[in-house]
């Protein structure tokens, strides 16, 4: 695997010890350890926020003309493109995730620099005309040091998300992945230095969150947060950036709808859904785990999705056919344990799934579950694991409740004919990002991002270059000395 990151990629060069001491990284089809990563500690750190000051005020980054950075960041897309098989292999390894969906996440990492290289030169600011006499104008700066805080499901994807359009604006990026999951980010800190990134510019530490994740949020020298994880640590970080205002910017956890009117076509939306809720073995904040089945249809769209559940082809995720592998962890398996133990203790059927499926490796099959109280625990909370929970409606009023009950926003789906009614439930569903009739609303040049307890500011698209500037306004006046 030529890629294979050497240790953490500080100012430019790989380190292969730290004072956190080691992190080892079990294969979850295997359940062995397969590779290990240094841990920074609060050295580490202190050391690579330093560097990325220093490189923010010295390596001619930040004022670079627009074309410098754009032709270190579209170098960068093709370098992910060439490496794009050895890096999808390590994905799967590392996260348990299917080979062919490895390689998407890959090749929408290089598309995420090549789109934000593009914006460089078309995020533009304003002339305002004001009252005085002069000239009004805007210029979007970038805010210093960036620290970017990223999950285990997505590693690699979630990390280009942030990385891309915060360097595309001249910020000098520290990254720290998932403890789960170093490995393609480490290795794009590597790339990014072939690429022409300057020494200092893009740094990447793995280290565990609960020893260097406060003392990184806190450190005086990073002005911005961006963080993709759990609600918990998101609130956690917005309270600990609050006495020095830091910029920051959350993407969170969900508990999508997947809602399905009689109007629809049933058994195409049954065909469909469980790729919504199952893909990356359900460890995705856009699940749509919330299934909402008017009650006219309820049984033959259940009947629909539970069999093509069941034919979903779960095994090893480096074997091409494999659409879902296996958990990312034993705890996360565990824990997603839990909640089919307390859908059963609460009177939930069990239709499909339920249990392991095979051994080595954290395998669990796909579950659904439904005469649950749409109020329960499992239908309220984030599971982040192969369950859906199903509930029916009889109103199109009900349906927006259930889709709004519970404390999330993020994502979800709305199967319909009727162009009216689609219309008015997406203005409804209290979510950032939702899809009709199919599963999938993520796309590159679109906003991304969650309502309530999901988030707040927004990935993807030219929104996303504004989580990464300041806004300066300066006036030019024609009139001297007033
Ligand atoms: P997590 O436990 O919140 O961890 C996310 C990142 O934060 C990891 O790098 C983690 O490091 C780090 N971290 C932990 N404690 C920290 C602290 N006190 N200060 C700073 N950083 C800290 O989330 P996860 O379990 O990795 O990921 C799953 C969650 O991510 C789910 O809730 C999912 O919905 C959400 N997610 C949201 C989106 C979105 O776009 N909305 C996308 C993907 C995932 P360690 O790994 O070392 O603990």
């Amino acid at each position: 695997m030529a890629v294979m990151p050497e240790g953490l990629f500080v100012n430019g060069e790989w380190r292969r010890t730290a004072s956190g001491g080691t992190i080892e990284l079990i294969e979850p089809a295997t359940e062995k350890t397969w590779a290990s990563v240094p841990s920074a500690g609060k050295n580490e750190v202190d050391e690579v926020v330093k560097n990325a000051a220093r490189a923010f005020k010295e390596a001619d980054w930040a004022n670079a003309a627009p074309a410098v950075r754009a032709r270190a960041l579209y170098n960068l897309a093709a370098i992910i493109r060439r490496e794009a098989k050895d890096l999808a292999v390590m994905e799967a390894r590392n996260v348990g995730k299917p080979i062919g969906d490895a390689l998407w996440e890959i090749n929408a990492g290089a598309s995420c620099f090549e789109y934000y290289a593009g914006g460089i030169s078309r995020f533009c600011g304003k002339t305002i005309p004001v009252d005085k006499l002069g000239f009004d104008y805007t210029i979007q700066v970038p805010i210093g040091v960036v620290a970017a805080i990223v999950p285990w499901n997505f590693p690699f994807l979630m990390a280009c998300w942030k990385t891309a359009p915060a360097l595309a604006t001249g910020n000098a990026v520290v990254l720290k992945p998932a403890t789960l999951t170093p490995l393609t980010a480490l290795a794009l800190g590597g790339l990014g230095a072939e690429a022409g990134i300057p020494r200092g510019v893009f740094q990447v530490v793995s280290g565990r969150g609960s020893q260097i994740g406060d003392y990184l949020v806190s450190h005086p020298l990073v002005r911005k947060i961006a963080f993709t994880g759990e609600t918990g640590t998101g609130a956690r970080i917005l309270k600990m950036a609050a006495d020095d205002i830091k910029k920051v910017s959350l993407e969170l956890g969900g508990k999508s709808p997947n809602i399905v009117f009689a109007d629809s076509d049933v058994d195409a939306a049954a065909a469909s859904s469980p790729m919504s809720v199952f893909a990356n073995t359900g460890q995705d904040c856009c699940a749509r785990s919330r299934v909402i089945v008017e009650k006219s249809v309820y049984d033959r769209f259940l009947k629909g999705f539970v069999e093509a559940t069941e034919k979903l082809a779960v095994g090893d995720p480096l074997d091409e056919a494999t659409m879902v592998g296996p958990m990312v962890s034993a705890g996360q398996r565990e824990r997603v344990e839990g909640y089919i133990e307390a859908a059963r203790k609460e009177g939930g059927r069990v239709l499909c799934g339920g249990s392991r499926m095979k051994s080595p490796g954290f395998y669990l099959a796909p579950t659904i579950v439904d005469g649950l109280p749409s109020t329960s625990r499992v239908c309220m909370e984030e599971i982040f694991g192969p369950v859906a929970c199903v509930m029916p409606f009889e109103t199109e009023k009900e349906a927006i409740a259930l889709a709004n009950e519970t404390q999330f926003g993020l994502s979800g789906s709305i199967w319909t004919r009727d162009l009216e009614r689609a219309i008015r439930v997406a203005r409804s569903v209290e979510s950032g990002v939702l899809s009709v009739n199919c599963h999938s609303s993520v796309h590159q040049a679109a906003p991304f991002g969650g309502f309530k307890r999901s988030g707040m500011g927004r990935d993807l698209g030219m929104e996303a270059m504004s989580l990464y500037t300041e806004v300066k306004n300066v006036f030019i006046s024609l009139n001297y000395g007033q």
